[in-house]
C-alpha cells in the first residue's frame, strides 16, 4: 500500500511499525456547531483510509479527539449564556447521528480534550523542564519556537519568517504569525464563567487547541502514531505545533505518516462556518439524498484534490448509486451465472485494490466498479446456471462495496426515487407546456420502466410505484 506522506511530499510505502495493528489519530470536531458537509469530507476520506488499511489485513486503532474547548466554544457560551458542555453535549449527539447516518465507521476511541487536562498539564511540565516552554508576563504557558530545531518541518515555513520571542495566543493562526504559541492560556473571567477553567501549576487557566491532540494521542496511541491525518487547513498551525509540542516532550518521532485531505469548496470557496456557505447532513437527508449517494460523490474525486459541491453532481451520484443498488438487488436474487463472470471478478478485484492502494485511487476503484457492474449484467441478461461464476461476483462486489459501502438502504432507495420521479415529473410538464408530446411520452416510458405509474388530475401529477 502506497500512501502520500505530506512530511516528505512524497508517496511511500505503508505499513504499521509493528506490522499488524495501525495507529492512527484523526483530528475530530470542535463540537460548537454540527459538523458541515466540509468537515465529512475529511472524516469520509478517514472512513476510506480506515477500510483500506483493513482491506489490506491489518488491525486499525483509531483515535478521534473530540475538540469540547477552545476559543470558539467558549465564545458561543458567552453568547448563548451557557457553560461549555451545555453547548458541547447536544453538538456531539447530532455528531455521530450525522456520522452513522453516513456509514462512517466508528473510531475505537472517542476522547474529550477536557477529560485529559492532567495528561495536557504533564506535557507542557516536560516542555518547562526540558526549556522549550516559558511563562510570560500574561500568566499564560508559551512554546518556545526557536528552541525547537525541527519547527516549521511540516508546513516547510520558511524559517527566516520565525519571530522569536513574540507570541501568540489564538488557538487558530496563519503562515504569518510564525511566533511562540499558546500551551496553557491563563484564565480569564469568560473561562471561569463557561467552566473553561482548571488548575494548573501555572495558576487557573485553560489548554491551547494543538496541546489537547498532543496529549489524547500520546494516552491512547503512545509516543509514535502510524498516521496522522486531517484536513489540510490543519497542517499549519495545528499539526506544526503538534510536532513541536510531542516530539519536544517525548523525543520521539511523532507520526510515521502524514496525511491529509483537501477541501470542499461550494462555488469555489472553501466550506467553512466563519464563510457561512455551510451545508449540513441534516439538510441532505431532508432533500432527499442517500448516504449512498454522498459517500459515491465525495470519493468521485481523489482526496488531494478539491472537491466542488454541487446541486448537479449530488444528483449524478444520486443516480449512479440507484444503478449499484438496482444491480445489488439483482445481484442477489439471481439464481446463476455465467462462467465468465468469475474472470470479470477477477479484474475487478485486482483493478479496485490496486487502485485503492494506490494513494487511495477512489475514482479508479469506482471506475472498475461500474465497469463491472456492465459486464456482469450483460452475462446476467444472457442468462445462465454457472454457480461458481455468480459466487465470484457477489464476492468480488461485496469486497469492493466493503470499503466504497455505497448500496443505498430501502428508506434511502425511496427517498432517492422519489426525488427523480420529481424532476422527471417537472421535465415531463415542461415538455407538456411546449407541446412536445414525444418527449413527455417518452419520460411517461421511462417512469413505467422503473415501476411508476402516474395520473394526471386537476391538482396536478400524481404517482406511484406500482411494481
Ligand atoms: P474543525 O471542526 O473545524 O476542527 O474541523 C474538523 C475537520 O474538518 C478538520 O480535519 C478540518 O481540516 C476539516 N475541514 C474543515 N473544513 C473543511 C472543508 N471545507 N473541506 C474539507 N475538510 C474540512
Ligand atoms: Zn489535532
Amino acid at each position: 500500500m502506497q500512501l502520500y506522506n505530506t512530511l516528505t511530499r512524497r508517496v511511500e510505502p505503508f505499513a504499521p511499525a509493528d506490522g499488524t495493528t495501525v495507529r492512527m489519530y484523526t483530528c475530530g470536531p470542535t463540537v460548537y456547531n454540527p459538523a458541515h458537509l466540509g468537515n465529512f469530507r475529511t472524516f469520509l476520506f478517514e472512513d476510506l483510509l480506515r477500510r483500506v488499511l483493513r482491506l489490506n489485513g491489518w488491525k486499525v486503532e483509531q483515535v478521534m479527539n473530540l475538540t469540547d474547548v477552545d476559543d470558539k466554544i467558549i465564545a458561543r457560551s458567552v453568547q448563548q449564556g451557557k457553560t461549555i458542555s451545555e453547548v458541547t453535549v447536544p453538538v456531539t449527539e447530532i455528531f455521530h447521528r450525522d456520522r452513522e447516518f453516513l456509514r462512517i465507521e466508528k473510531a475505537e476511541v472517542y476522547p474529550k480534550a477536557t477529560e485529559h487536562i492532567p495528561e495536557m498539564i504533564a506535557i507542557v511540565e516536560k516542555l518547562m523542564s526540558r526549556g522549550l516552554a516559558y511563562q510570560a508576563e500574561d500568566a499564560s504557558v508559551y512554546f518556545a519556537i526557536a528552541r525547537f530545531p525541527g519547527y516549521g518541518k511540516l508546513s516547510r515555513l520558511d524559517t527566516r519568517q520565525i519571530r522569536a520571542g513574540a507570541r501568540v495566543a489564538a488557538d487558530d493562526y496563519n503562515k504569518e504569525d510564525v511566533r511562540d504559541f499558546a500551551l496553557w492560556k491563563a484564565a480569564k473571567p469568560e473561562d471561569e464563567q463557561t467552566g473553561a477553567a482548571w488548575d494548573s501549576p501555572w495558576g487557573r487557566g485553560r489548554p491551547g487547541w494543538h496541546l489537547e491532540c498532543s496529549a489524547m494521542a500520546k494516552r491512547y496511541l503512545g509516543d509514535t502514531l502510524d498516521i496522522h491525518a486531517g484536513g489540510v487547513d490543519l497542517i499549519f498551525p495545528h499539526h506544526e505545533d503538534e510536532i513541536a509540542q510531542s516530539e519536544g516532550a517525548n523525543e520521539k518521532p511523532f507520526a510515521r505518516m502524514w496525511c491529509h485531505g483537501e477541501f470542499l469548496l461550494t462555488d469555489g470557496a472553501k466550506m467553512a462556518k466563519r464563510v457561512g456557505n455551510v451545508a449540513g447532513v441534516e439538510e441532505l437527508r431532508t432533500h432527499g439524498i442517500s448516504a449512498a449517494a454522498v459517500r459515491h460523490f465525495m470519493f468521485s474525486v481523489h482526496y488531494r484534490k478539491q472537491l466542488n459541491l454541487a446541486e448537479e453532481s449530488l444528483e449524478a451520484s444520486s443516480n449512479a448509486v440507484r444503478r449499484v443498488g438496482d444491480f445489488a438487488e439483482r445481484l442477489a436474487a439471481a439464481s446463476g451465472g455465467t462462467e465468465n463472470m468469475s474472470s470479470i471478478a477477477a479484474e475487478l478485484v485486482e483493478s479496485a485494490t490496486d487502485a485503492f492502494n494506490d494513494d487511495l485511487n477512489a475514482p479508479e476503484a469506482l471506475a472498475a466498479l461500474f465497469e463491472f457492474i456492465r459486464m456482469v449484467n450483460a452475462e446476467l441478461d444472457a442468462g445462465g446456471t454457472d454457480q461458481k461464476g455468480l459466487d465470484d461476483a457477489r464476492q468480488a462486489f461485496a469486497l469492493v462495496n466493503g470499503v466504497l459501502d455505497i448500496v443505498p438502504g430501502e428508506p434511502e432507495l425511496d427517498a432517492a426515487l422519489s426525488s427523480w420521479v420529481e424532476e422527471r415529473l417537472t421535465a415531463r410538464r415542461e415538455a407538456r407546456a411546449r407541446r412536445d408530446f414525444a418527449v413527455a411520452d417518452a419520460i411517461r416510458g421511462e417512469l413505467d420502466g422503473r415501476g411508476i405509474a402516474i395520473e394526471d388530475t386537476p391538482q396536478g401529477t400524481r404517482w406511484k410505484k406500482v411494481r
